[in-house]
């Protein structure tokens, strides 16, 4: 079978193999031991020197970490949103009784930070900027570098704190923590870390434990001032999911021998492949081309092409799975390229669309 739906992931062999390892103690040594190899590694990912935590969760699960740490009920936040991702955020804060004002953009667009800027200049103080680094479901990465300038400049002493959903982009594509100034960045283990679902990571900056002191949303579960407290012994408040972390702890050795700089250069290559093996179908590629994600491709299928029937077709005669339309109407399906993934597997796909092509 060939996964090709943008997370969960397939899993190198021996990340497999690591994964249906026997339990250990959470509180004893050998778990403390992978723990604190698990957040070093993570922080070199994050560029960060923030504290990262690792919580049991999915990423959404992250993402509302993120809010009800920082926000309490009836503050002011802006929601960007360039698709389905970029709701949640916007909704979880809703749902926890913060003021959002949505700035939405296009299925297929990035955010354009002069908007963003034009936003907070006009609408604002906001108390915090809720970011997506890239979203899955429509194959656009985001530029988070220039949309933290954007607020910045735009916000002056007031500067919002800014959260970023880096679920389907950290891990393979590039994200300072520290030199953009983001305070929050959450990522998922199932999407580029080549590690199973169930693991949400999240940095948090100073300025974000300031934010902490204030916060009164209610929280439990996601409570990061008992996520620190443990942390100081390299464990975590409740029984983590261990295979997950077993997964992690080898996929992040492996990606720390490989080294950062020449994942994002892969991630970078095999989007390219992607996309150009998917022009040479005569295909369209529906994201806007100077925000091309190198994660996630959506690809837009010809007239008399059934988006439905390609997917089924696929799974059944090819053993391809790939994502669905996340446009209305849109003939699309979405080719998922993180992680571990080779261009064999790509060279797969196209032929096989090739098959399906309508004559
Ligand atoms: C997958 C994804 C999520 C949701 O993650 P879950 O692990 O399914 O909760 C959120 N944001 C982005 C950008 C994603 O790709």
């Amino acid at each position: 079978m060939n996964l090709r739906i943008p997370g969960p992931t397939p899993l190198p062999p021996d990340v497999l193999a690591a994964v249906g390892q026997q339990m250990i103690n959470h509180r004893g040594p050998e778990f403390e031991a992978m723990f604190r190899e698990i957040t070093a590694w993570l922080k070199v990912f994050y560029e960060t020197n923030n504290d990262v935590y690792i919580l049991t969760s999915s990423g959404t699960g992250g993402m509302e970490a993120a809010i009800v740490n920082t926000l309490s009920p009836g503050d002011k936040v802006l929601a960007v949103s360039i698709g389905v991702f970029g709701d949640r955020f916007a909704e979880i804060a809703e749902a926890y009784g913060a003021r959002v004002t949505r700035l939405s953009f296009p299925l297929g667009k990035a955010a354009d930070p002069q908007a963003v800027a034009d936003k907070i200049s006009r609408e604002g103080p906001f108390s915090a900027v809720l970011l997506t680094q890239n979203e899955t479901s429509s194959g656009v990465t985001n530029d988070i570098q220039a949309l933290t300038e954007a607020i910045r400049g735009a916000a002056g002493d007031a500067s919002p704190l800014i959260l970023v959903d880096g679920i389907s982009g950290l891990g393979a594509i590039r994200l300072r923590t520290d030199a953009w100034g983001c305070d929050v960045v959450v990522a998922g283990s199932q999407k580029a870390w080549m590690a199973p679902p169930g693991i949400a990571m999240i940095s948090f900056s100073p300025r974000a434990w300031q934010a902490y002191a204030r916060a009164k949303m209610p929280r439990f579960y996601f409570d990061l001032g008992q996520a620190k407290k443990y942390a100081e012994r390299n464990q975590t408040p409740a029984t983590p999911n261990l295979a997950a972390l077993y997964g992690l702890h080898l996929s992040l050795k492996k990606m720390i021998a490989e080294g950062p700089e020449a994942i994002f250069a892969r991630h970078q290559r095999i989007g390219e492949y992607c996309r150009a093996g998917i022009r040479k179908l005569g295909l369209g590629l529906f994201a806007d081309p100077a925000h091309y994600s190198n994660t996630v491709t959506a690809v837009t299928l010809k007239e008399g092409m059934n988006p439905a029937k390609i997917e089924e077709d696929l799974r059944t005669r090819y053993g391809i799975i790939v994502g669905s339309s996340k446009a209305a109407g849109v003939g699309m399906i979405r080719i998922g390229h993180m992680g571990y993934v080779s261009e064999a597997d790509l060279d797969q796909v196209f032929a096989a669309l090739a098959e399906l092509m309508p004559r």
